[in-house]
């Protein structure tokens, strides 16, 4: 059976290497219906998104984005989806964040050059274009200058959570990115748990902080994961949410949109996480303006 519905998707308002349209019109050829676009701290790409998306009236865009956040030894990233984009409190904030990938960006070029690589951060720049700046744009430009065959292999040994370059930015805590989230409307969503250092405990920590969900259709997993993501959505009465995460980057045997994704049913069950949350945000609202 086809997959319908994909609900991680990056475009070139953050680290991914296709305009909106450009991703949008790729979603409708690989015949999906229910999307969401969720670049790194940005909304930047959604409005062209949804203007693309006018041409495939039997297509929708779930207005998302991802966050990330930091705990001792590992980086979570947290999905929000059915985001109020439009909030200029919200975009007050995500200014900060990019602004803050800015410099950790200039600060891992710095320390590239302490290991002997060097590249130019006026060409990171100009590969991010007007998109957030990310390790991944990094990594290109590493690329291009031979120091690695593909984007990814510049992680494991310089550009990762343990890498010999890697600098931190300040980030949220995951409850922290919970409580953002749930204040502009969007459902907290725990992106690709297999890929934390202790994955169960972290699950169980953060069902308790509030997610809502749980990334378990996550193309890169292999069929055994995401059988035992399901079991722990389940147990932990997570929505079980998932997509390609497709970045475009050029890695070898990068997973296509529509690669794997959960059901068409988790949609409704989102859409009604949403509608809660939003009843219960207009509700503090109401309290606190008396
Ligand atoms: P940043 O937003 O700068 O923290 O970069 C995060 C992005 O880097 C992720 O969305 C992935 O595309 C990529 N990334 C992070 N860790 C790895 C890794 N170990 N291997 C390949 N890509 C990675
Ligand atoms: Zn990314
Ligand atoms: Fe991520
Ligand atoms: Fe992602």
């Amino acid at each position: 059976m086809s997959v319908l519905v994909d609900l991680h998707l990056h475009t070139t308002a953050s680290d991914g290497r296709l305009s909106p349209a450009e991703l949008v019109r790729l979603l409708a050829k690989q015949g999906l219906k229910q999307v969401a676009i969720s670049d790194h701290d940005t909304t930047e790409g959604l409005e062209e998104a949804f203007a693309a998306a006018k041409e495939f009236p039997d297509m929708r865009i779930i207005p998302a984005i991802e966050l990330s956040t930091d705990i001792p030894g590992d980086e979570v990233h947290m999905l929000g989806y059915f985001l109020r984009h439009e909030d200029e409190e919200l975009q007050t904030i995500l200014r900060q964040f990019r602004a803050g990938r800015l410099e950790r960006g200039r600060m891992i070029v710095e320390k590239l050059a302490t290991l002997g690589i060097h590249v130019e951060w006026e060409r990171v720049q100009e590969i991010a274009g007007e998109g957030a700046v990310g390790r991944p744009h990094i990594a290109l430009a590493m690329v291009e200058k031979g120091y690695c065959k593909e984007p990814k292999d510049a992680f494991p040994e310089y550009l990762g959570r343990n890498g010999l370059a890697y600098v931190e930015r300040s980030k949220m805590t995951p409850p922290e990115a919970v409580e953002m989230l749930i204040r502009f409307g969007a459902v907290p969503v725990l992106a690709h748990p297999a890929y934390l250092v202790n994955m169960e405990s972290t699950i169980a920590e953060l069902a308790e902080a509030g997610i809502v969900g749980l990334e378990v259709y996550y193309a890169q997993f292999s069929p055994e994961t995401v059988e035992q993501l399901a079991r722990l959505a389940s147990q932990h009465g997570l929505i079980p949410c998932g997509g390609s995460d497709y970045h475009g980057l050029g890695n070898e045997g990068e997973p296509l949109p529509g690669a794997l994704g959960p059901p068409l049913e988790t949609v409704d069950l989102l859409e009604q996480a949403a509608e809660k949350i939003a009843a219960a945000v207009g509700r503090q609202a109401r309290v606190s303006a008396e």
